[in-house]
C-alpha cells in the first residue's frame, strides 16, 4: 500500500496509505501555482484558499467552495477570490502549496470543528458539554453548554495542512499529549503495516477504560460492519482509534 511518504511528499499527521485520503486528486496541474503535474489535494466544503490582503498583509481564509471576495478580517479592505479559479469545476492545491499554507483542509477533531478561523484564533469550534485535561477549555455559548478548546495555533495549522480521510459519519481527530496525532489508517492498513502478534489485544488497547467498542472483539472489524480509524501520538507513541459505522 502506497503511502504520501512513499510519494516523497510526507505529512506529519497523516501516514495511512493514500488511498484513504479522500481529498487526494493524484497529480494534476495545480489551480494555484499552476505548475503541472504536481501532486494535488480537492479543496471542498469548508476548505479555503489563505490569501494576504493586499491592504495589511494579513492572511486571510476565502472559501473555496463559496469562492467570494471577503472583507480582510484586520482592516476590513477587500480580498478578491482568484477570478481565474471562480469557475474551475475543481479547486486543487498541490502538495507544496499545502504545505506553505496557501490552503487550508478543515478537519473535524474530537474538540470540535478546525478550519482556518480556529486556527487563527487558537479554539476549537467546540461541542457541548466539552470537557478535556489536555487543554485549557474556552465558554463558547454558556446558553448552549458550548465549550472549545484552546490549542496552539501553529498545532491547528499543521491540521489543516493534511489530508481528510474517508469515513462513514465524518472524522473526529485525536489528540494525545496536547498534540493532534498522527492517523495512520483503518483496520486493514494498520493490520498491515503494523502486523500486531495478538489483534485482539491491539485492538482492546486503543479504546479507553469506558468505551463499549472494549467488549466487541476484532470481529466487528473484520467484517467491515463497524470502520476503525486508528491514530498514533507523536510523543508517547501511544494509539487511540474512532469508530463507527453506518
Ligand atoms: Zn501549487
Ligand atoms: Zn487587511
Ligand atoms: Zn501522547
Amino acid at each position: 500500500m502506497t503511502t504520501f511518504a512513499d510519494l516523497d511528499i510526507p505529512f506529519p499527521l497523516f501516514e495511512a496509505p493514500t488511498h484513504e485520503a479522500s481529498d487526494y486528486a493524484g497529480l494534476a496541474t495545480c489551480r494555484l501555482c499552476r505548475r503541472g503535474e504536481r501532486h494535488c489535494f480537492e479543496l471542498g466544503m469548508g476548505d479555503a484558499l489563505i490569501l494576504p490582503c493586499p491592504a495589511c498583509g494579513s492572511e486571510n481564509g476565502l472559501s473555496a467552495k463559496d469562492r467570494g471576495d471577503v472583507p480582510c478580517r484586520s482592516c476590513g479592505g477587500l480580498i478578491v477570490f482568484p477570478p481565474s479559479l471562480v469557475a474551475k469545476k475543481q479547486v486543487l492545491a498541490c502538495y507544496d502549496c499545502l504545505r506553505e499554507g496557501k490552503a487550508a483542509i478543515a478537519h473535524d477533531t474530537e474538540f470540535g470543528l478546525v478550519a482556518w478561523e480556529q486556527a487563527v484564533e487558537g479554539v476549537t469550534n467546540g461541542a457541548p458539554g466539552l470537557r478535556t485535561e489536555q487543554f485549557e477549555v474556552v465558554t463558547i455559548d454558556p446558553a448552549e453548554d458550548w465549550y472549545g478548546a484552546r490549542i496552539p495555533s501553529q498545532d491547528l495549522w499543521e491540521l489543516l495542512r493534511t489530508p481528510v480521510f474517508h469515513s462513514w459519519q465524518g472524522e473526529s481527530w485525536l489528540f494525545c499529549c496536547s498534540r493532534p496525532m498522527t492517523y495512520l489508517g483503518g483496520w486493514s492498513s494498520v493490520v498491515q503495516s503494523l502486523q500486531p502478534n495478538d489483534p485482539d489485544a491491539f485492538l482492546l488497547a486503543l479504546f479507553g477504560p469506558d468505551d463499549e467498542a472494549r467488549s466487541w472483539g476484532s470481529e466487528p472489524f473484520l467484517e467491515g460492519s463497524v470502520s476503525l480509524y486508528v491514530y498514533r501520538c507523536r510523543a508517547c507513541g501511544r494509539r487511540r482509534a474512532t469508530y463507527d459505522s453506518d
